[in-house]
């Protein structure tokens, strides 16, 4: 059974061996202030964890901006409209092979505009394709839009591309599958100690941070507690260190 000792064993084997475990936060779909966002907020400031806030160009409200320049978070651009263009049946996708590749650059070539203008410097150019689903076509083209980074799910596989940096998630705390319901303290801690035992292991990229999934919207009392415990047990550990977007993104290989 996998619970907070597991995890606090796999720290200490990092500690143990001089290596630091590198940690990030993105949290997707922020569109407005609200409860949930305030909350997200106060748990990043209140334990100084850099927060990265993906936000859809065309999605979100006049309010938003004004709000989030009162906090400490980065924000990334999330696709463009958040909208699935992929046909019934089909994994939902905004960013796939359903358009043709200019349609879809040119919507977020207008949204990185928007973004840039509108969030100034808490903004960086990095792509969080919604539902983290993207076509190679539209990869191609992030680059030459002024992308210099991207973030998806799941252990990456090479640490930049196409001009990308690449820093993925590993750990998204909500089971889509089940209503997106809480996956339950068990199966996010099995989440974050596997990715850290490959990386350790050499089995992932040992250089990738390792990335906690959040979806502030959909958050209830028992995800809002394990994040709580989760920020309270890592930030009391010496071989920890949260990474801010900003700085993660920054080493981009030209
Ligand atoms: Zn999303």
């Amino acid at each position: 059974m996998i619970n907070w000792r597991t995890l606090m064993q796999e720290l200490d084997h990092w500690h143990c061996s001089g290596q630091l475990v590198k940690l990030w936060w993105r949290d997707d779909d922020a569109d407005q202030p609200g409860d949930n966002l305030r909350h997200l907020l106060r748990l990043s400031s209140d334990y100084a964890v850099p927060l990265g806030l993906s936000v859809s160009p065309a999605l979100f409200l006049p309010d938003l901006p004004e709000f989030v320049a009162q906090h400490d978070c980065t924000i990334l651009q999330h696709g463009y409209a958040h909208l699935n263009h992929a046909p019934a049946g089909q994994k939902k996708c905004e960013l796939g092979n359903h358009r043709p590749a200019n349609v879809i650059t040119d919507e977020l070539k207008m949204g990185a505009a928007r973004m840039h203008e509108t969030f100034s410097r808490q903004f960086i150019p990095v792509m969080v394709p919604p539902w983290n689903r993207i076509a190679d076509k539209v990869v191609a083209q992030l680059n030459m839009l002024g992308f210099t980074g991207i973030s998806t799910y799941t252990a990456r596989h090479s640490a930049s591309e196409q001009g990308l940096l690449r820093c993925n998630t590993h750990v998204d705390i909500i089971n889509w599958r089940a209503g997106g319901a809480f996956v339950g303290t068990e199966s996010a801690l099995a989440l974050l100690t596997h990715h850290l035992t490959m990386k350790r292991a050499n089995r992932a990229d040992p250089d990738e941070p390792t990335g906690l999934l959040t979806h502030h919207q959909r958050h209830d009392q028992s995800m809002w507690q394990f994040l709580d415990d989760l920020l309270d047990k890592t930030c009391g550990h010496p071989a920890v260190r949260w990474l801010a977007p900003a700085k993660l993104f920054a080493a981009v290989a030209h």
